[in-house]
């Protein structure tokens, strides 16, 4: 619990248009400050920022609210969330009553490792980022699969070189713990088993080599870990960073960040299931796209799109094991959908990622239309999908 007197002074420390400003571009307009609504499309700014009344309000879709507000509605935190997010900004501590000395501490502690961790994978992106100009092959790797260079600067897309110690050259202090702990190293097994280790020189090394490198970001575009994606056919092909203090794959959407603006813009998100299929589809226009990361899609994975939007559909490969996947996201969807928050699932039948991107244009045109068609036509309720869950799930996949 947190004590309301404590969110009054907060809101009293804060200033709103600081806090709209990070992420809308606005300009004054007498006593107001004017900006293009985060919440809805529009060419013509409609959104208000009053640094008086400290509120916002949109006059073309009626949002408002005060600061808190804005950081639960546009980033899509939580009250407690947004209210520990802007007292750090404001350096206030939020007071915790129920929480015992220990926990308190237990929890400044988890900060402390989190905001570590997210530092040196920040750092370790921007290095990925700068070594994917430098190497030809990465870049031709991109091309390939028909990735413009501002689609990967989107995305942050970088690449690992081969060698088993390269990040010793960014991080000087190579034995930090931090960088385990934030699953950029590994630690070589027992002593004498021969295992890959053995070509490290020491006890430890890189996790990602010679691999194509998406950042995972998290609400406010930290870097939370990466999935890294093999330039041929050696396996493992796709890689994701361990469960760290800052990435669970259980909770995080590839693309969710860079989505955002899309899912309101568009009003409904894309799941699809690799990180490679994301940057396609937002070469082609499909911005509101996201992934999950190499599990199967999660309640927790459907509460966070539903903070955003009110429509999800769920696109999987139309294979045995995409229509699986398909079922599962299903029924994590389902307690959280209601009239209003629809869903729609849909499968398409490229069975393998490397054709539909590929074919590029044509299938997504398809898709498009396919997600159009069934937006246009069906409002499906819940009780409509518990029918078909209950009668004949894979007729709902097709
Ligand atoms: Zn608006």
């Amino acid at each position: 619990m947190i004590p309301p007197g404590f969110v009054q002074e907060l809101l009293s420390r804060v200033d709103i248009a600081d806090v709209v400003g990070r992420h809308v571009e606005l300009k004054r307009s007498g006593a107001n400050l004017m900006g293009l609504c985060p919440f809805h499309a529009e060419k013509s700014p409609s959104f208000s920022v009053s640094p008086v009344k400290q509120f916002y309000h949109c006059f073309g879709c009626g949002a408002s609210g005060d600061a808190i507000r804005f950081l639960t509605e546009h980033l899509g935190l939580s009250f407690v969330e947004a209210v520990r997010d802007l007292a750090q900004g404001a350096g206030l501590t939020v007071p915790e009553d129920d929480a015992s000395p220990e926990e308190r501490e237990r929890r400044d502690t988890l900060r402390q490792r989190r905001l570590s961790a997210t530092a040196v994978l920040t750092r370790a992106a921007e290095f990925y980022r700068g070594q994917l100009r430098a190497h030809p092959r990465a870049i031709d790797y991109l091309k390939q699969r028909g990735l413009t260079g501002q689609v990967a600067a989107r995305f942050g897309l970088g690449y690992a070189p081969p060698g088993w110690r390269t990040l010793a050259g960014v991080f000087p202090n190579y034995d930090d713990p931090v960088l385990e702990e934030a699953g950029l190293v590994r630690q070589r097994e027992a002593e004498g088993d021969g295992g890959e280790g053995s070509h490290a020189d020491g006890g430890r090394y890189d996790w990602f080599r010679d691999r194509i490198m998406f950042p995972i970001r998290g609400v406010a575009g930290e870097v939370i870990g990466f999935g890294g994606r093999v330039l041929d056919d050696s396996k493992p092909k796709y890689m994701n960073s361990p469960e760290t203090p800052v990435f669970s794959k259980g909770r995080e959407l590839y693309g969710l960040f860079e989505a955002r603006q899309a899912l309101r813009d568009k009003g409904c998100a894309l799941v699809v299931e690799g990180y490679m299929d994301v940057v396609a589809l937002a070469q082609a226009g499909f911005t509101n796209a996201v992934a999950t990361l190499g599990t199967a899609c999660t309640a927790e994975h459907v509460q966070k799109l539903f903070r955003f939007t009110d429509v999800v559909v769920f696109s999987f490969d139309g294979d045995a094991a995409g229509r699986r996947a398909a079922a599962r996201a299903l029924e994590a969807a389902l307690p959280h959908a209601s009239d209003l928050r629809t869903c729609l699932l849909y499968t398409s039948d490229a069975a393998d990622e490397r054709s539909r991107v590929d074919l590029g244009g044509r299938r997504i045109i398809k898709k498009k239309k396919t997600v159009r068609s069934l937006r246009a036509q069906h409002t499906y309720s819940r009780e409509h999908y518990n029918h078909q869950l209950a009668t004949n799930t894979t007729s709902v996949a097709q």
